[in-house]
């Protein structure tokens, strides 16, 4: 059965991606491992690098999730954000909010640069530099919320109004919040692109990305980038996100509240100097996180009072979080940011925009509380010694 419209997000989240079951009453779709099609098939496919029934049943589902009548899927969020950047053209300008994930920065400063793209970054969560969006009239506005590492919370719906006066589209990277907890394109974006291999998917065991939108001339430059540069997922890794998603409810609120607890604990603790989590009133942009989204998401970062090597050891001592990239998965993950992510960034930089040698990242996954919480006492004391 398809869902309906007033079904709600877990129900739309169970029941869509289910079609193409054909005759045998498999109640989950199956794994259309094919590169090819016979040609005048009555669904329309023809080779797997434009479209396959799993791309289809995932771009249904996540669609359906953010609100949008388009979705394009893709092999990864980097292979998204290749998607929408090569749809520009050289002399095109890209306003992008200057706190923003690693590979994306990446992508706009080492491969478009050389084709002409310019790009220019401004700290949007400061209402006066919305200015410089009228002013400058971009061709795309680009920002995540909330970001990374800091979790600064960036006002969606206030910048899609700016941008919309300008006729420059909204581009939001939904990652960290997920479609359960913000929907863009109901603030105002043109387009959400989230990296499934976050919470969308959240097993950790596959790469993806995706592409949605409510406007018919962006989606069919998405579906065009698919094929055209061969930026596709796997149907395997397609099938496995459909999968993830139907849970992504549950999981979220379990990742929110475990979050919430966490961080409130973590800012009573001896050698803590500052916890940033966007549903904590201390967060700077506690109000804002309240009105555009569901929930505060699943991370914490947390500014201990400890020089780069010791806050790497508290890192180590952990029991239940594992030190690795990446985030967004049912398992905890913890990153210092300093000596992983941001290593390649000059001190100076990194200090600037807050990025301390005593920071910690905590991908909070959905374990018992009470467990993550008696493993960051038992780190945080061992390192205070
Ligand atoms: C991980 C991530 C990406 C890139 O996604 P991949 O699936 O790793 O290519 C993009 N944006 C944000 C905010 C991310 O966290």
């Amino acid at each position: 059965m398809q869902p309906e419209n007033g079904d709600g997000f877990g129900t739309r989240a169970v029941h869509s991606g289910r079609g193409f079951t054909g005759s045998t009453g498999a109640v989950m779709p199956p794994v259309y491992l094919t590169s090819t099609f016979e040609s005048g098939n009555l669904d329309g496919f023809d080779y797997t690098r434009s479209g396959n029934p799993n791309f289809r049943l995932l771009e249904e589902s996540v669609g359906a999730m953010e609100g949008a009548s388009f979705a394009t899927c893709f092999a990864s969020g980097v292979s998204a954000i290749t998607a929408v950047v090569s749809s520009l053209k050289s002399g095109d300008l890209v306003l992008a909010e200057e706190n923003l994930y690693g590979c994306t920065y990446r992508l706009f400063e080492r491969v478009f640069n050389k084709f002409g793209l310019q790009v220019r970054y401004v700290d949007l969560s400061r209402e006066e530099n919305w200015e410089e969006i009228r002013r400058a009239r971009p061709t795309l506005v680009w920002l995540e919320s909330p970001t990374n590492p800091l979790l600064k919370i960036i006002d969606i719906a206030g910048i899609a109004k700016v941008a919309a006066e300008v006729d420059a589209p909204t581009l939001v990277d939904n990652t960290f919040a997920s479609p359960y907890l913000q929907r863009p394109l109901e603030l105002g974006a043109t387009l959400s692109l989230s990296s499934t291999t976050k919470y969308i998917n959240g097993h950790s065991d596959c790469l993806g990305g995706i592409v949605a939108t409510n406007d018919k001339a962006w989606h069919a430059r998405m579906v065009f980038a698919q094929k055209a540069l061969g930026l596709q997922p796997g149907p395997f890794d397609a099938w496995l996100t459909t999968r993830g998603q139907r849970t992504l409810a549950l999981r979220m609120e379990r990742h929110c509240s475990n979050a919430l607890e966490l961080a409130r604990w973590l800012e009573t603790q001896p050698g803590v100097r500052l916890v940033r989590y966007p549903f904590l009133p201390s967060h700077p942009q506690f109000e804002l996180a309240q009105k555009q989204m569901r929930g505060g998401s699943g991370m914490i970062v947390a500014e201990f009072d400890f020089p780069a090597q010791k806050a790497l050891e508290f890192c180590r001592r952990l029991r239940l979080f594992t030190l690795a990239e990446s985030l967004g998965g049912v398992e905890s993950l913890v990153c210092h940011p300093p000596t992983m992510t941001h290593a390649q960034v000059p001190v100076k930089v990194r200090h600037a925009v807050g990025i301390r040698d005593g920071l910690v990242r905590f991908s909070v996954g959905i374990e018992n509380v009470e467990d993550l919480r008696a493993d960051l006492d038992q780190a945080l004391r061992a390192t205070l010694e």
